[in-house]
């Protein structure tokens, strides 16, 4: 299991039919996830292509996140979240910070995403759109969003899914390499800076 610490990034390598399970440690907090083809970064889960595969703007337990390319790249195996996800929001960024009035540098999604893929010694293009995890931004009278708080609670990561006691969220495939950052966007109303915890699980599906 790997902490990812507030307001920073981590990455792994997943092979093709293994889990990784994301475990909103302290609740209420977003985290901004990324999966790339392990053999050519230019293949990345891409939320618009996933939209249309999905029919929908969040994912359900079963669903597959395809690539730019159109390919599944991970399916959604669990959710003890609350199922409340967005898949329409950019990752936080600098210029973000900037317009919201932050003076001096701020830790951000794009930054974290670049840095977790350093630590693998990888550099991707460009910052894809996230599936940002545990973040509720609901779509109002059919067109207008709204960020509100998440409705994730704490989980713990050795929780059993099947006890209903987890708040987590299990992502499965392979030769992919899924990043995480975890987010203290301003937009996300109600997230703090707290830590999640993100692993592989040996069970393959
Ligand atoms: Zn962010």
């Amino acid at each position: 299991m790997i902490e990812i610490p507030a307001r920073r990034g981590k990455a792994l390598h997943l092979r093709r039919g293994q889990k990784a399970r994301v475990v909103n440690t302290k609740g209420q907090q977003v985290v901004d996830t990324w999966a790339f083809n392990a053999a050519d970064l230019s293949e990345f889960m891409s939320m618009e292509h996933s939209r249309v595969a999905m029919g929908r703007i969040i994912p359900a337990i079963g669903d597959a996140l395809v690539t730019n390319r159109r390919r599944p790249i991970l399916t959604l195996v669990e959710d003890n979240s609350g199922g409340i996800h967005d898949t329409l929001f950019a990752a936080c960024d600098c210029w973000r910070y900037e317009l919201l009035g932050s003076e001096g540098y701020h830790d951000n999604c794009t930054d974290n995403l670049a840095a977790a893929m350093r630590e693998l010694g990888l550099a991707a293009a460009e910052t894809p759109a996230p599936l940002n995890l545990f973040m509720n931004i609901p779509v109002l009278d059919g067109n207008r969003v709204e960020a509100r708080a998440p409705v994730s609670t704490p989980g713990r990561a050795r929780d059993a899914p099947d006890r209903g006691a987890c708040r987590d969220f299990g992502l499965s495939r392979g030769a992919a390499i899924p990043g995480g950052s975890a987010c203290r966007c301003r937009s996300a109303a109600a997230a703090a800076d707290k830590p999640i915890s993100c692993g592989r699980r040996r069970h393959s599906r």
